[in-house]
């Protein structure tokens, strides 16, 4: 059985803005660091080049008319009409090539998401993918179009019953929302609070209606939370939830912007815990379609998703961050030489609190969705 990676340079035609956080060059940092240890070359993995979706494959979720707005943005120009559906100066801006861009990135989870149904893997990794914010006539959160829900939307046409788990630090919330009346989907979302972070929302009381009630399950975590807390929660509610639910595949949004020097978020996360719930989210995966997201310290997006990789090939890593790539990343600013840092305990370390309040949310999920997906 093979693994796919997805991934083409073409990307790097594309550029949100020089004053925009979501950099491209760490998608070509990312894949040239997982390059550079060898992993594309293993013979147990198969590089895919990333061929763009058609117009139709966005058109399963998006309506129409955003559509049509998106493919008059691609010109680059600013449009009168286009601050109604999110886009504009800001989070979402209009650049050349917008529609373009999500094409390719939607193409990629596709691909992966038809490697995995077809039986010819079990993991595929799209990194450019996981844009959870798209709703389907808005573009929100730097995200124009949603492929989670598009990959998970042919996932149910192929027949197949799909968990979802995001690790972002923002709430997953257009993929919640496109599946908020389905029992068909179980969506779990782990994240900053709204209170302190965008969306805002994602809170624990928001379960799901009708069909799909209990099945979105939220775990909002206070500001400064670290790996203790995190992975304490993540084990007393995920595998339970995923082992009732029993899906035919997993889908994750591994977003990284939870490190405690993430420049846009506030949760404490190292390296080390986004490894132990990488390792977690294989042992419960039968099949596994992984999906990028945030992350705007670029050295850790590069770090963080080859060794989300080195986890699902069953690879251990030399710290030493190959010479070849070095050279090559110092060029964006990326000046460290390890692939994991140690974490030394915070000097705001609210631990105590956060595992306080943590508490009464694992309760509540235990309390009200766990007895619902059990059935
Ligand atoms: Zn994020």
């Amino acid at each position: 059985m093979k693994n796919a990676f997805l991934y083409t340079d073409a990307y790097l035609d594309y550029d949100y803005g020089p004053t925009h956080p979501l950099r491209i060059i760490r998608l070509k940092l990312t894949y040239g660091l997982i390059k550079s240890y060898g992993f594309l070359d293993l013979p147990s993995v198969q590089f895919i080049p990333t061929i763009k979706a058609e117009e139709k494959d966005l058109a399963a979720f998006h309506s129409e008319e955003y559509l049509n707005i998106l493919k008059q943005a691609n010109e680059g120009y600013p449009m009168g009409d286009a601050y109604f559906y999110g886009l504009g100066p800001g989070d979402n801006p209009i650049f050349p090539g917008l529609f373009n861009l999500s094409l390719l990135l939607t193409g990629a989870t596709l691909q992966a998401v038809d490697f995995v149904a077809d039986g010819k893997g079990e993991i595929a990794f799209n990194i450019a993918g996981g844009l959870h914010h798209a709703m389907r006539a808005r573009a929100s959160g730097f995200c124009y179009i949603n492929d989670p829900v598009i990959g998970i939307m042919r996932l149910l046409n192929r027949g197949k019953r799909v968990a979802y788990i995001d690790i972002d630090a923002h709430h997953g919330d257009g993929v919640q929302k496109a599946f908020y009346e389905t029992n068909q989907v179980l969506t779990i979302s782990l994240h900053e609070s709204g209170h302190t972070l965008f969306p805002g929302t994602g809170f624990e009381y928001e379960i799901g209606e009708g069909k799909g009630e209990g099945y979105s399950v939220n775990l909002p975590f206070p500001p400064h939370t670290e790996d203790e807390v995190y992975v304490w929660v993540f084990d007393e509610v995920v595998p339970e939830l995923v082992h009732a639910f029993k899906p035919d595949v997993v889908v994750t949004q591994l977003g990284v912007d939870t490190f405690y020097d993430d420049p846009l978020t506030n949760l404490h996360l190292s390296i080390l815990g986004f490894e132990r719930i990488l390792k977690k989210i294989k042992n419960l995966a039968p099949r596994w379609v992984a999906l990028g997201g945030g992350g705007y310290n670029i050295s850790n997006v590069a770090r963080a998703w080859t060794l989300a990789w080195a986890v699902m090939n069953g690879i251990e890593l030399n710290e030493k961050l190959p010479e070849s790539f070095l050279k090559e990343a110092v060029k964006f600013g990326m000046e460290e030489k390890e692939l994991r840092e140690q974490l030394g305990t915070s000097p705001h370390s609210q631990n105590k609190e956060n595992r306080m309040e943590m508490e009464r949310v694992v309760h509540y999920i235990k309390e009200t969705v766990l007895p619902r997906v059990k059935g």
